[in-house]
């Protein structure tokens, strides 16, 4: 598959007609192919004839995570394992692996739709790109790399770990682009200035994913390395990083519609929502071989936005997200999701780092909420009144922003243990008691 612009900025009368085109072949196969998905649609009463065009999608059966637990390891791959050329998985938080697989074809779609993100974001075969994503059964290192060396790119596959290495190799080789969790490139940002690194770098873009991040995060890792940062999206369940991407207007994240049709449904009911609503976004994949999704309910929250995008692409754009319904804390009866702590914390700057730690307990049948937060090296522990004033100061922006109260604790710099993958923002005792 070769680059091209202008498949991205199709007019979307023919996009849809390419999307109901590849919609009603992918049913027949999956219908033929994967049992459970017969047997879902069998229940429904639903013929693959039935399904006409992508107008036809919301008549679907959804799918979810626990299908690829219960079906584990194989149980929905669409092709005969000769066929399959690449395993990813991903470790759950609960329970069994999910394991996805690749054809030939389905890596070459991966490439494409990576290299269709680096691309918008200006990164190209002049570029050397640094990876600092994990390697190995995870999606994110792999996933970039393919896609960078199809583009031509200079690849580093650096993986994780070993910071200091991964610095030095950073100035030494000339990287001008790095790709990275949001989390780590901030962790990155700050020990490079640290070591006095800052300006020996010819890093100019980094393309972060895998993690929620937001506005206030992008500002941050934008002024401290004097670079632009770019969202990718993906989940190993629908690909891995390169389902979409953002484009140099950096307002949302366009949706390889050839290859994803998203919707946006009412988590609770299901009901499709229109476009701009908020919701949980749903992914069928329509050109996958090996493991191809339905109505696959991914538990992101965010819409689907509104309006003609300047960069030229017709593909529809989804927003940040916004939460997740699966880690959406509920505290007090108050839903809270931990971005919104994260963008208190980033906003009010002063004083403090952005790592932080959200720790949820019950005593005496009352939920408490207890956010760690790491102060900076210029503020000295022992002064007592700054300490109070910052942490009163957050805590009535948390009140106003969360409509609940919570204890702000200040702690030493470089306390709160720092992650090289995810990073582990929340401990809720309610669940591990
Ligand atoms: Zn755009």
């Amino acid at each position: 598959m070769i680059y091209d612009k202008n498949i991205e900025c199709m007019d979307r009368e023919s996009l849809e007609a390419l999307q109901s085109e590849r919609l009603v072949k992918q049913i027949k196969r999956v219908y033929e192919r994967v049992p459970l998905f017969k047997k879902r649609m069998d229940d429904l009463n639903l013929k693959p004839s039935d399904i006409k065009s992508i107008k036809d999608l919301p008549k679907l059966p959804f799918s979810n995570k626990q299908d690829l637990r219960d079906n584990y390891p194989y149980g929905l791959f669409a092709e005969p394992l000769e066929n399959v050329v690449r395993i990813h998985a991903s470790s759950g938080t609960t329970g069994k692996q999910i394991v996805v697989g690749y054809t030939k074809g389905d890596l070459d779609m991966w490439a494409l739709c990576v290299s269709r993100a680096l691309n918008s974001y200006g990164i190209d075969k002049n570029d050397i790109l640094q990876v600092c994503y994990g390697y190995g059964l995870f999606t994110g290192g792999l996933g970039l790399h393919d896609g960078a060396s199809h583009l031509g790119c200079t690849v580093i596959p650096a993986s994780t770990g070993n910071t200091v290495r991964q610095m030095n190799t950073m100035v030494d080789f000339g990287a001008t682009a790095i790709c990275a969790t949001p989390s780590y490139c901030m962790y990155l940002a700050e020990e490079l200035e640290s070591n006095n690194l800052r300006d020996k770098l010819k890093v100019k873009k980094a393309v972060l994913g895998a993690e929620p991040w937001g506005e206030e995060m992008r500002k941050q890792i934008e002024s401290k390395l004097g670079i632009k940062a770019y969202d990718i999206y993906g989940l190993s369940e629908v690909l891995g990083p390169g389902v979409s991407y953002e484009c140099e207007c950096q307002k949302g994240l366009h949706i390889n519609e050839d290859m994803f049709i998203p919707e946006i449904i009412n988590p609770d009911t299901g009901e499709v929502l229109p476009d701009g609503e908020v919701g949980e976004l749903v992914f069928t994949s329509i050109t996958k071989e090996a493991f191809p999704v339905i109505r696959y309910r991914t538990h992101d929250l965010c819409r689907i936005l509104t309006g003609k995008c300047s960069c030229g692409r017709t593909f529809k754009r989804m927003g940040r997200i916004e939460g997740r319904t699966d880690d959406m804390l509920i505290i007090r009866g108050v839903n809270v999701f931990p971005s919104q702590i994260e963008e208190v914390l980033l906003k009010y700057g002063e004083g403090i780092t952005p790592n932080y730690q959200i720790i949820v307990d019950r005593v005496n049948n009352t939920d408490t909420l207890e956010v760690k937060v790491e102060m900076n090296e210029d503020f000295f522990f022992d002064d007592v009144k700054s300490i109070e004033l910052i942490s009163s100061k957050i805590r009535d922006n948390l009140r106003s922003v969360l409509g609940l109260s919570a204890q702000v604790t200040l702690v030493g710099p470089k306390t709160i243990e720092r992650s090289e993958g995810k990073a582990k923002r929340v401990i809720d005792k309610r669940v591990i008691r």
